[in-house]
């Protein structure tokens, strides 16, 4: 049988993505804990983020503007951002709004909602245009030749400095 969650990402099952980029796709749960409970995963298929620190990072930066999505869009209190143990072995973040009247937050307690209501989230969600910032993936420049010369005529001038010092004592 397939991963569900790879099923999402390569996008053979149909699900309310809010969020995706080259690494990663946050969507809807359809079985929130909260009001506009996303799940961030990868789109490679890892058990446990400590196989790939890179996916981890990006996930996690996933998880991040998830965040900032729901707070603008929602506005609960605050967003909680967790990893937990979980039946589904493909690595994912759990992104949970919490408004007041969801103190305490049930892990194992799903919301009320319907079809309707998770669409027009969905909808709020994705409008809110925030984006991972652009990554400089140049080689930084080597420096000019002109101040590698510099550099070696101070270091010879410290070293005869040192020296005549050490004579004189
Ligand atoms: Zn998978």
């Amino acid at each position: 049988m397939e991963c569900i969650f790879c099923a999402i990402a390569n996008k053979s099952l149909v699900s309310r993505i809010i969020y995706e980029d080259a690494f990663s796709v946050a969507f809807l749960d359809i079985t929130p804990r909260s009001k506009g409970m996303c799940l961030v995963i990868p789109k490679k298929h890892i058990e446990d983020f400590n196989q790939d620190m890179e996916i981890a990072k990006e996930c996690f930066e996933t998880a991040l503007i998830v965040e900032q999505k729901i707070m603008k869009a929602l506005k609960p209190l605050t967003v909680f951002i967790a990893l937990l143990p979980s039946q589904v072995p493909h690595a994912h973040i759990r992104v949970y709004p919490v408004y007041e009247k969801e103190i305490p937050l049930i892990e194992n307690k799903p919301i009320q909602t319907n079809d309707a209501e998770l669409d027009e989230i969905a909808k709020k969600l994705k409008s809110v245009n925030i984006e991972k910032p652009k990554k400089n993936l140049e080689e930084p420049k080597p420096k000019e030749e002109k101040k590698e010369i510099i550099v070696e005529k101070k270091e010879k001038e410290d070293t005869s400095w040192i020296k005549r010092y050490f004579e004189v004592a």
